[in-house]
């Protein structure tokens, strides 16, 4: 044990001493539930994001700095773990820079990096995307295809856009495709988005769908840019309730 009171190897060079004892206090502030202090080392502007950015459970006993290392561009990202009364740990990654007050909290996320799960996900009130859905439970990537001129049709509606034909029938495709767009979303919009803050959301082209584009949350994005054009891979999400539906999700190829 150093002075600081960590194991040895956790604190990289070139890490002032002042944070990381800053970063432990802010730690130990956490766990005894003292907002005050949590609050007062939160970046001034970005409070109201960083509160329910990352999710915590109750009872907290205890806390260990994994590691604490400069990233550049001044920051300095501490690892922390934070135990609950039941035995549970929770690994939460905050992201340090120093402005005129002091050091202060830019960023925290929990780790691993888990997409977020919406609790109105499945098919939609009027039903025209149910075959998807059914689809994803036996593990197919289904886009309605008009039965007339072969036409693929995304979102799914009654009639074909092309030649307005009322007959379409839900094909099977190779779930692979390329970025068209995507982007970071830092900000806890919804309660279920917290603990899975930030995470990328990508436009995927399906060329064997007709250059369809379908919206996913690309996984394992933790400190990953993707590039428009990048290829990625669908993966299907199990329910994760027994009444819920399963999920797209991308990956990077
Ligand atoms: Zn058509």
């Amino acid at each position: 044990m150093t002075d600081l009171d960590v194991k040895p190897g956790t604190v990289a060079d070139g890490v002032p001493h002042d944070l990381v004892r800053l970063v432990r206090e802010h730690s130990r502030a956490t766990v005894e539930g003292d907002n005050r202090t949590v609050l007062d080392d939160f970046r001034p502007d970005r409070i109201g994001q960083l509160i329910r950015m990352a999710k915590l459970p109750p009872n907290l006993v205890s806390s260990e700095l994994l590691n604490i290392a400069p990233e550049g561009n001044g920051i300095v990202a501490a690892v922390t773990r934070y135990m609950a009364a039941d035995g549970t740990g929770t690994v939460l990654r905050a992201r340090w820079i120093e402005i005129p007050k002091g050091w202060v909290v830019t960023e925290v996320r929990n780790l691993p990096d888990t997409p977020p799960q919406m609790a109105d996900t499945g098919p939609a009130e009027d039903g025209l995307d149910t075959p998807f859905w059914e689809g994803l439970r036996v593990g197919e990537l289904r886009v309605p295809q008009c039965e007339g001129c072969e036409n693929f049709v995304w979102p799914p509606r009654p009639i074909c856009p092309r030649c307005h034909r009322f007959a379409l029938t839900w094909t099977p495709v190779e779930p692979t495709g390329t970025i068209y767009s995507w982007t970071r979303t830092w900000q806890p919009f919804t309660p279920e988005f917290s603990g899975h803050l930030p995470f990328v959301t990508v436009v995927a082209e399906l060329p064997q769908a007709g250059n369809r584009r379908l919206l996913g949350v690309l996984l394992d994005a933790d400190g990953v840019d993707p590039k428009i054009g990048q290829g990625v891979r669908a993966e299907i999400e199990p329910p994760w309730s027994p009444e819920g539906w399963p999920v797209l999700r991308w990956r990077l190829t």
